[in-house]
């Protein structure tokens, strides 16, 4: 195909001639200034890793490498910039695509829906933190601030009283995250349901403020999500409706005091009855952050070392091997793990700890691993910084499982039952056994709902590895729908798959979605195709993948 000559150009957007994008790339350089102005004419082959990704395709392309790229990308600097840059795609009819800091790995990076777009890239010089209110326990942010520098500006300031939460790699900025509906680890994990008050630059370059916001002069923006009638914030998560260029969050308190716990269970089987105790233990808040339930083969691969140190042979890694290798971890042989975090004084931990420590020991066999016995360089303890809201990047390590390793994420939502954890990891195994994939589950419990997140690692070298992890994702992401689970975020190469999926009464909620696309974006600019909705000018083109 023409995407593997490797390009000196860049690749344009279907239907703007080079001599339009030319002629508008001149005039966006004159108003932004020339080094704001970044064109994408190489081919895409510097991949650098998570915290120096480049802007101009995914870094962990599960496409053709050059299949989702960008033909520049703009470095706004501020609200009225990014109007500017938003009025001049409509003028041209060039399509952009914003980014926080495009550390969105595994669901696409940086790279834009549409090959060809312009990258927004907003994070580069909108990186400042607007506001930390030590009384509200809130923040103000831009979209450049990362986890990482909202956690260090709270402790430069010395307030010890608040936390921040983080997902599972700090690196990425918390509006891109919580845009995108990321999750976190502390009791604040739901980044979409903490924050708090968005400004959005519509696609036309209207400015708008929303709950408390809308109100001049209000002092609550950040303290009462809802201001007065509808509430519009939904509208710019997941979607393509507008740029978000400031955002509130919440704070959490520090509990004064934390405890990370982990179980070992030893039998596959083990996972459906885990499951039932852990429901009622973490709709009350027993459990108080995001539960994980993860399979000991991940512990094996987070270790960083590469799946030929302890398999060479071919198709997935045979249990036996599994089994021996666990066995050598501080966990010791199981199949199931459970990491969690007690929060509060000791006292109070206590009270809890013993409450789940009753429940999970009625699985014969489970056992609480001492975290005295767990060397610190072992997983357990970036899961204790994580659920304690500090930053870290160690889950990155499994990435090491083979070259060049990127991956991509099945995550499809369900009940918090036995019975749904059975049928999902049936499904998962199934496909990963067709596909000769290793499979990598975890269970997430948010609150009365769980993902599983199976992640597949491939050689994104690899033409035939790709093609692997993509018909085994498209694969499971159909199982799921006939048996009723639909993913709660995606990458960028099956978010029409996905969104195909959420088709009740004949597609009625892409139909509204389309409707507000065509409204508030005529000129269909700003992300299409994003999460399946495209605008007019696309939609029954070819455009869908
Ligand atoms: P992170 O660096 O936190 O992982 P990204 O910048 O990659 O986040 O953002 C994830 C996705 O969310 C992007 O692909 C984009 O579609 C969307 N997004 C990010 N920031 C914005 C924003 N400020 N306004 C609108 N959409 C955004």
């Amino acid at each position: 195909p023409a995407s593997q000559i490797p390009r000196t150009e860049p690749a344009l957007p279907q239907g703007v001639s080079r001599t339009t994008f030319n002629t508008a790339i001149v005039e966006l350089t004159q108003q932004l200034g020339a080094a704001n102005v970044e064109l994408n004419d190489k081919p895409a082959v510097d991949n650098g890793w998570y915290m120096e990704h480049p802007n101009t395709h995914d870094m962990m392309h599960v496409t053709d490498e050059d299949a989702l790229v960008a033909s520049a990308a703009v470095y706004p600097s501020s609200t009225a910039e990014v109007q500017l840059i938003v009025r001049w795609a409509n003028q041209y009819r060039i399509p952009i695509f914003p980014i926080s800091m495009g550390r969105n790995l595994g669901y696409g990076g940086a790279a834009p829906r549409v090959r060809g777009s312009v990258v927004v890239d907003l994070g580069k010089r909108m990186s400042n933190i607007l506001n930390i209110d030590p009384d509200d326990y809130t923040c103000l942010l831009e979209p450049g601030v990362s986890f990482y520098a909202l956690y260090e500006a709270i402790k430069a300031k010395g307030y010890d009283h608040m936390w921040v939460d983080t997902p599972d790699l700090g690196g990425g900025s918390v509006i891109g995250n919580t845009l995108d509906r990321g999750v976190g680890y502390t009791p604040y994990g739901d980044h979409w349901a903490t924050h708090a008050g968005l400004e959005v630059v519509l696609p036309t370059g209207e400015i708008i403020r929303t709950g408390m916001g809308a109100l001049p002069g209000s002092n609550t923006w950040q303290a009462f999500p809802y201001g007065f009638g509808p509430v519009q914030d939904g509208l710019f998560s997941q979607s393509n409706f507008g740029i978000v260029t400031k955002m509130g969050m919440t704070l959490m308190p520090n509990p004064g005091g934390h405890e990370s716990f982990m179980y070992a269970f030893e039998r596959d089987s083990d996972l459906a009855p885990l499951i039932e105790i852990i429901r009622p233990l973490r709709i009350c808040n027993v459990l108080e952050n995001v539960a994980q339930v993860r399979s000991a083969v991940q512990t094996i691969a987070v270790q960083g070392r590469p799946r030929t140190d302890f398999f060479t042979g071919s198709g997935a890694i045979p249990q036996e091997v599994i089994d021996k290798e666990v066995s050598k971890l501080p966990c010791g042989k199981c199949a199931w793990l459970y990491y969690g975090m007690s929060y509060g004084p000791a006292y109070i931990r206590q009270y809890k700890l013993d409450a789940i420590d009753k429940e999970f020991r009625k699985i014969p066999g489970a056992r609480k691993v001492d975290p005295q016995t767990i060397p610190r360089d072992n997983y357990f303890w970036s899961r204790d910084q994580i659920a304690a809201g500090v930053p870290d990047l160690e889950e990155l390590l499994w990435c090491n499982w083979v070259p060049n390793g990127s991956h991509i994420a099945f995550s499809p939502v369900s009940p918090i039952r036995g019975k749904d954890a059975k049928q999902l990891m049936e499904l998962a195994r199934r496909r990963h056994t067709e596909h000769k994939i290793d499979l990598f589950p975890a269970f997430c419990v948010g609150l009365r709902e769980m993902h599983l997140i199976v992640e597949i690692v491939f050689d994104k070298t690899k033409p035939e590895a790709r093609k692997a992890a993509m018909d085994c994702m498209r694969g499971m992401v159909d199982d799921a729908a006939k048996l009723g689970y639909g993913e709660y975020r995606t990458h960028l190469a099956l978010m029409d798959q996905v969104a195909g999926t959420y088709n009740w009464n004949d597609n009625a909620l892409m139909k509204l979605n389309e409707r507000l696309k065509d409204a508030l974006d005529p000129q269909g600019i700003l992300a299409p195709g994003k999460s399946g909705i495209w605008p007019k000018r696309y939609r029954a083109r070819g455009w869908e993948m």
